[in-house]
């Protein structure tokens, strides 16, 4: 288990990977994801002020939640219609992908959400098709605090054009929507630079903080 002088390391590299891709270390938010790895590391690393933790399932933040103080919890990963009830303890929902899971949520006391996108075009990956965005947008809006946009980088190859085809997406739909979407999830350990290069606001980062995941 990584221990808080090995997260601190790994925090000071990744805010010098921040800086040489061009992007702003004070001013970029990191979400760090705590799956796959014990309380006690996530517990370490709120007290080096990474106090965003995520986790890609309900039921494993649900636990972790209750063992670690002073966190605030993003679910980074998909959410079922029949773990909605857990909704209302995140602070933000990353991985809004249907119309169907934003009517579940809505009336929950539910947090903001961020639309999933599937820029790579991954049949294997969860979120809403680029060509679908516009519209579910629009259904989210009246039913959702939406905040803005998330995606996963492609499994293999070139990171940069999926991440800029989100950036542009996101100027596309704030002007349609006639409002800011200031949240920008984008970049995990291996891709971070070119979504930072690319304009991301939020990191999602879990190996480059905390290194292989244990549980
Ligand atoms: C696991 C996960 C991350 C973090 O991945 P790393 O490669 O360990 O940085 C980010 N986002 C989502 C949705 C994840 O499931």
């Amino acid at each position: 288990m990584p221990g808080r002088a090995q997260i601190a390391a790994n925090l000071a590299r990744v805010r010098e990977r921040i800086e040489a891709a061009g992007g702003d270390a004070d001013a970029l938010e990191i979400v760090a994801v705590t799956k796959g790895q014990p309380a006690e590391a996530a517990q370490a690393a709120v007290e080096l002020g990474l106090t965003r933790l995520g986790e890609n399932r309900v039921q494993e933040a649900v636990g972790k939640m209750a063992q670690v103080q002073g966190a605030s919890w993003h679910l980074v990963g998909h959410l079922q219609t029949n773990k909605v009830r857990h909704a209302s303890s995140f602070e933000l929902i990353h991985s809004l992908d249907s119309s169907r899971l934003a009517r579940a949520l809505a009336g929950r006391h539910e947090p903001p959400v961020l639309l999933e996108v599937n820029v790579s075009r991954d049949p294997a990956k969860h979120g809403v098709a680029p060509e679908g965005a516009l519209q579910l947008a629009r259904e989210v809006d009246g039913l959702l605090d939406l905040r803005g946009l998330m995606a996963m980088g492609p499994a293999e190859g070139d990171p940069r054009p999926a991440f800029a085809e989100l950036r542009r997406l996101r100027e596309d739909l704030q002007q349609r929507l006639g409002r800011p979407l200031p949240i920008l999830s984008m970049g995990m350990s291996d891709d971070l630079e070119a979504a930072v290069s690319e304009g991301s606001t939020m990191l999602r980062l879990g190996r480059a903080l905390f290194g292989d995941r244990t549980l």
